[in-house]
């Protein structure tokens, strides 16, 4: 018989045909490649106009817009003369903004971050420590900066979120095609893209490179999900935060190795290195192997060099936040380094750890801050926690008086003042407004704004959230709980005259997302009050592996179902960039009550003050500075209790008493026939006068400039001039101190007290006269002798230190080998003291003492 049928599987093949764009429209192609449009609304406006069922299909998504529209279409735009006018008045206003020179007097910077949170449509960033490096690069742009940042462009991202009709948390993660994204591969002149290669410890890993344009920055992110390499290490770019702890090693080492190595690929480099968070401490080691192997320097200059250009931000207050690798992973991946710099794998090892010669993991931190001449927090409140936190790595001295300084977080005004208010701006302060946004007598102008004007743009934003949210939500929600019903019972509530509270940040547990929720009886008579109703609109992701955090979604979308609460009590999926941008601009306050001080800074409630909207919030984090009377609401800084249980209850009720007795009156409050609250514009007024202009991330990159670039790059210029002639003296320097400071000997002390009796108590008036002898024996140095004066904390064990008085030299004998140190002074603090001596190597190219953290405390045992 004949056979009847064969076939064997079909084959596809992936092709992927678009319309090629026609000459007069190639440069919306440029446009939509450089994301100076995302903060600029004229190029957004384009893009809609091109297709605005596309726009909103593709998430604004210009490049994958053009991708899908027809041959139909684009012959219709190419002859449609407004839309070519607006065109070239988009791109005339790109090639302007563009062409304006870099800064040259300002050093320049290579910066380094695990996540970059740019737009929506960019998926590689999870929360505030991404839109905060995203909003850097906007702003270095906008300022003329000459910066280049390094990150991971990430196959599948952070996830999406979805709740089931639980209020379980799903995890969705899509795989990304980077065609269809805004962001370009970097290609040799063929066109052939360039491979990175990067070496681990027995074979290589290779990685593609994206370039983003932001406006004049180059963002290049590296992809290892390519061919060339196994599927093991094709995962390393896979998630973002996710994997195992070996993943994040892997990362690490790609980020640091590999980003400073993409540098060099690409023939750029920088006066300043600077880590976003202790995830890129790795960079210094890439940087010390080029120093040691390709200039011939000594691993003790090239660790100066490296010092003297870096710097480390940190982002976390507690230890437990850190990244700590075990050392036979760290091993695994590092093994082959001590080599290529000529060091031991103990010396590699012990530059990781608190106690040099211990047990403990290796930390990246302690690493970033052994390698980092200087390094800072993100709020004035956590650069003093950091201090404390960082304490143990320079023993010998008081946590106040570490170099670790701070820089308050910020944010980038062009994105999240939205059209409106920037529009108002432009009218209220003038066209070059953004020039002068850290001037507060700029700001103050509003206070002269007719206040029915403000009313009106807040409105108009709230009825835009509302809008939005009915357009986003309906259809998810009815699908996702099965309940149409419910569905709209939750959202036909939604009312513009009715006072919002957002609150949207990841959910972490520490920010408290359930504090709301401790009294569901006050919580319930608030939403319903008659006269006076207080609506709540939450949202936010946990981490997959955080279960604590998904629980506290549950409860919420639990109790917004509630009969009582239902469609007074809101959580929105799926936080990200373009629902921040609607929903903190929207709602008349916005809430934060993190359990302090562990918000590091929070930057969602700045953007709240660029928009008209009130913060309440626990004074910790930038608010602990930002804070002002009849500007917005704060929550005592003072913690009351030390159990968490208590202190929560207190806040809660705390938060329900200023709702109910300051927050709701004061925004239903009418005089006379106005139709507003008057009271409510004068805090907005006040807020945008005293609060907004420091807030700006233009305020942080001149911090940033001022307070460490510039400083660490007139060091790196001192070392490096001459043929490095600072530095070699430098180096012999330290090596001669290491070499002889436990040798040092207090030969005679002397101290001459005639009120000092038996019992140690002295006569605050009496004159204490102290002499000391020291021999140096062969140590070169100068030294510095200091008396420090503390006092016990009254229920802890922590010592507090009041002063510290340095002796004078008085003479020297023996060829300077032996020198005499004194000092005369009244004692003016009363009370119970403690008091020490303590000696310090002193040398002017010593930038602080914890940079070479020699101290020998004065002891009787040394006399
Ligand atoms: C600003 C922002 C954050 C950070 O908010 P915090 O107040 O710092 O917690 C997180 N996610 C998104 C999407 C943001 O826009």
């Amino acid at each position: 018989m004949i056979r009847q049928k064969s076939a064997n599987v079909p084959v596809w093949r992936d092709i992927y045909s678009y319309a090629k764009l026609p000459a007069n429209l190639q440069r919306i192609e440029e446009l939509s490649h450089n994301l100076w449009w995302v903060w600029n609304p004229d190029a957004q406006r384009l893009f809609k106009r091109l297709s605005p069922e596309l726009w909103e299909k593709t998430e604004g998504n210009p490049v994958m817009l053009t991708k899908q529209l027809s041959v139909e279409a684009l012959d219709k735009i190419s002859t449609d003369t407004d839309l070519l006018a607006f065109l070239d008045d988009v791109y005339g206003k790109y090639l302007d903004y563009m062409n304006r020179p870099v800064d040259k007097t300002r050093p320049s910077v290579a910066y380094f971050s695990m996540e970059y949170g740019l737009t929506n449509v960019l998926k590689i960033y999870s929360g505030g420590l991404g839109v905060l490096a995203g909003d850097y690069l906007k702003e270095a742009s906008d300022s003329n900066v000459d910066l280049t940042a390094v990150g991971f462009l990430y196959r599948y991202g952070y996830f999406t979120q979805t709740l089931n009709a639980d209020g379980q948390q799903i995890a969705n993660y899509e795989a990304q095609d980077f065609d269809q994204l805004p962001i370009t591969q970097v290609t040799d002149e063929d066109g052939n893209p360039i491979i990175l290669e990067v070496p681990f410890s027995n074979h290589n890993v290779y990685a593609h490179i994206w370039q983003v344009k932001v406006g004049r920055i180059d963002l290049y992110l590296m992809d290892t999900d390519i061919d060339m390499n196994s599927s093991w290490d094709r995962e390393i770019t896979h998630k973002l935060y996710g994997g195992e702890w070996e993943n994040r090693m892997r990362q690490e080492y790609l980020l640091g190795i590999g980003g400073v190595l993409l540098l060099d690929k690409l023939g750029i480099r920088k006066d300043i290195y600077h880590m976003n968070e202790g995830h890129a401490a790795l960079i210094c080691v890439q940087r010390l192997i080029n120093y040691v192997q390709k200039e011939q320097k000594s691993f003790d200059e090239a660790l100066e060099l490296v010092r003297a250009s870096t710097l480390y931000t940190v982002h976390t207050p507690v230890p437990a936040g850190h990244d700590y690798f075990a050392e036979d992973l760290f091993g695994k991946y590092m093994g082959h380094i001590p080599g290529q710099l000529g060091i031991t794998w103990q010396d590699l090892i012990d530059l990781g750890r608190e106690n040099p010669g211990s047990d403990e993991k290796f930390s990246m931190s302690v690493f970033a801050l052994n390698t980092c001449q200087e390094a800072n927090g993100v709020s004035k409140l956590h650069g003093r926690v950091s201090q404390t936190m960082f304490a143990p790595v320079w023993k010998g001295f008081f946590p106040e008086e570490l170099h670790v300084g701070y820089v308050t977080n910020g944010v980038h005004l062009p994105t999240w003042a939205t059209e409106r208010w920037q529009d108002f701006y432009k009218k209220t302060f003038g066209p070059d407004y953004l020039e002068n946004q850290v001037k507060e007598e700029m700001w103050s102008k509003v206070q002269k704004v007719p206040s029915e004007e403000i009313w009106e743009i807040r409105q108009a934003q709230k009825r835009d959230l509302i809008e939005y949210i009915k357009q986003t939500y309906a259809e998810s929600w009815a699908k996702n709980s099965g309940r149409p019903d419910l569905a709209m019972a939750t959202l036909e509530k939604l009312d513009p005259n009715v006072l919002l509270v957002g609150f949207g940040r990841r959910f972490a547990t520490y920010k408290r997302a359930h504090l709301l929720f401790t009294d569901i009886h006050r919580l319930a008579s608030i939403v319903n009050n008659a006269d006076r109703p207080v609506y709540f609109i939450f949202t936010g992701k946990a981490h997959p592996a955080d279960g604590g955090g998904q629980g506290l979604i549950k409860h919420i979308l639990q109790y917004s179902h509630r009969p009582e609460l239902l469609g007074k009590i809101l959580f929105l999926e799926n936080y990200d960039i373009r629902l921040a941008q609607k929903l903190i601009a929207g709602v008349d306050v916005w809430m934060n009550t993190p359990t302090r001080p562990l918000e590091a800074s929070g930057t969602s409630g700045e953007k709240a003050e660029m928009n008209g909207v009130l913060n309440l919030s626990i004074l910790d984090g930038w608010w602990y500075e930002g804070y002002r009377k009849d500007a917005g609401w704060a929550l005592t800084e003072k913690r009351t209790f030390t159990d968490q249980h208590y202190q929560d209850k207190l806040d809660a009720t705390t938060i329900y008493e200023l709702l109910e007795n300051e927050i709701a009156p004061l925004y239903y409050h009418r005089e006379g026939k106005k139709s507003y609250s008057e009271g409510w514009v004068q805090f907005i007024k006040n807020s945008m006068s005293y609060i907004a202009p420091h807030y700006t991330m233009r305020r942080m990159l001149d911090d940033y400039y001022d307070r460490f670039y510039n400083k660490l790059h007139d060091r790196f210029l001192t070392l490096t001039e001459d043929n490095c002639f600072h530095l070699k003296e430098l180096v012999a320097w330290k090596e001669n101190v290491a070499n002889n400071w436990d040798a040092l000997k207090v030969l005679e002390f002397k101290q001459y007290n005639e009120n000092i009796n038996q019992n140690n108590r002295i006569n605050a008036e009496g004159i204490d006269k102290i002499v000391l002898k020291i021999d140096k024996g062969e140590l070169k140095c100068d030294l510095k002798v200091q008396m420090v004066i503390t006092r016990s904390e009254q229920d802890s064990n922590k010592m507090q230190l009041l002063e510290i008085k340095d002796f004078k030299q008085l003479s020297s004998e023996q060829n300077r080998r032996v020198v005499v140190f004194g000092m005369e002074g009244k004692h003016s603090v009363p009370g119970h003291q403690k008091i020490g001596i303590r000696i310090l190597p002193k040398y002017d190219l010593l930038p602080h003492p914890m940079d070479f953290a020699y101290v020998l405390w004065i002891a009787p045992e040394n006399i």
